[in-house]
């Protein structure tokens, strides 16, 4: 032991034994630190044109993930990953169609002597969709000009997530909160790529899955500041449902909670693994994977709440008397695959379309390459509302279509109605097995 050390530790071991888990008012003067400002400064960096779309693999994508680390080492958090030279690092290794890139770990033990023992995870993909020339994991064009924008710089998707996990990091370890389980700060690279980094991580995890209780996993949260926030994938666990209401009533957060959402981001990865995770998300919007996804349109005081809505959840959560239990299924959309992305459609926008009452339908925003969806012919934009003969009703489009959709069978056509520029258009759809 160094001399240094050990001055150290005489000043420091009062302090120690007095250490428990958080007071609340711990919590609120945490709470505070997080701003508005402090997130606008760390999403120039990580969407601006220097970082190229973060695409995993290239040099844009490793910025941001040292700019990350950086950021776990200066705040205090601990680095776990052992490293081939016996190091502990902040990086975990792995590879994206060939190419190295790195998920971000940071670590804090908890403080009671058996607890700790268990870990509670909050992450974000800091990955995005990259620049023209690069592998395409989902680069749509905007359709309103702007052509000579070569680069995707993905603020919303998902720097705001990643900016949000940092100023919760940051929150945390300033502001003294300390919880009696452990916590795991991570962003993953690789999530355009079909999730890879969070797959990556459960199948090799820093730290044993049967002791990791709970995930977090923030994507997309920094638009639709007018809207509730969707806090998704409740059903993993009976306690979610109590747990979001305190946090979000604490900070006055508008939200909305969904039961299970199809495998769209990181948070089913560690669902898979019968692991509560949820995930948080703003919304879509014409931005969305378009080189016009900028800082600039971010709604940062809206994330300010949301990040002050996590920091509490988090805590809460690493507190809870008992473990979570786990109780979802592993998503019944990802049983049946169709390959889209959607969202429900609006009372105002039924009407509009002079669709009958009580009928309603859903928006498809995005439509993967090489799907069901596209075989068939569907394409972004369109309104589906029928699906199997079945119209889909208002509320609850999105619901149902997923329900129709489990209950469909292998190699049988399946009729699709969708209305596409005010017409009905009808396409067959096929799961062949
Ligand atoms: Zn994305």
């Amino acid at each position: 032991m160094t001399r240094v050390f050990a001055l150290w530790l005489l000043l420091v071991l009062p302090l120690l034994a007095q250490e428990g888990s958080s007071t609340s008012s711990d919590l609120d003067g945490a709470c505070a630190l997080i701003k508005a400002g402090g997130l606008e400064e760390h999403l120039k960096y990580l969407a601006s044109d220097e970082l190229e779309g973060r695409c995993s693999g290239f040099p844009g994508n490793d910025k941001a993930s040292e700019y990350v680390a950086k950021h776990f080492e200066k705040i205090g958090l601990k680095p776990i990953v052992e490293s081939k030279d016996g190091e502990k690092s902040y990086f975990q290794p792995f590879k994206v169609g060939g190419r190295a890139t790195r998920n971000c770990l940071g670590f804090v033990e908890g403080t009671d002597p058996k607890l700790k023992e268990e870990i509670v995870v909050i992450g974000a993909h800091h990955d995005h969709v990259g620049k023209k020339g690069q592998p395409n994991a989902g680069r749509m064009d905007n359709p309103r000009g702007d052509k000579d924008d070569t680069i995707w710089n993905g603020a919303d998707d998902n720097g705001s997530g990643t900016v949000t996990v940092l100023e919760i990091a940051r929150a945390f370890m300033e502001g003294k909160v300390r919880t009696r389980r452990s916590v795991l700060f991570m962003t993953f690279s690789g999530e355009e790529f079909g999730l890879l980094g969070s797959k990556h991580y459960v199948s090799k995890p820093a730290l044993p899955l049967a002791q990791t209780v709970a995930m977090i996993n923030l994507d997309m949260v920094g638009r639709n500041g007018d809207k509730k926030l969707d806090v998704g994938h409740v059903a993993t666990a009976d306690e979610w449902t109590d747990l979001i209401q305190k946090a979000a009533e604490a900070v006055g957060l508008a939200y909305k909670t969904t039961p299970l959402t199809p495998p769209y981001s990181d948070h089913a990865s560690f669902a898979s693994k019968n692991i509560p995770a949820i995930h948080f998300f703003s919304g879509f919007h014409e931005d969305y994977h378009r080189q016009t996804d900028h800082w600039n349109k971010i709604d940062y005081s809206n994330m300010e709440k949301i990040g002050k809505f996590g920091l509490r959840l988090l805590v809460s959560v690493a507190n809870l008397d008992h473990r979570m239990e786990y109780k979802g299924r592993s998503g019944p959309a990802s049983r049946r695959k169709i390959g889209i992305r959607f969202e429900e459609l609006g009372e105002e926008e039924a009407k509009e379309l002079k669709l009958p009452e009580g009928q309603g339908g859903v928006r498809i925003t995005a439509v993967s390459e090489g799907s069901v969806a596209e075989e068939c012919g569907l394409k972004e934009g369109d309104i589906i509302v029928e699906l199997n003969g079945k119209s889909l009703p208002a509320p609850g489009a999105q619901t149902e279509f997923r329900k129709i959709l489990r209950g469909v069978k292998d190699n049988t056509d399946v009729p699709i109605v969708v209305l596409r520029g005010g017409k009905r258009v009808e396409l067959t759809a096929k799961w062949e097995k």
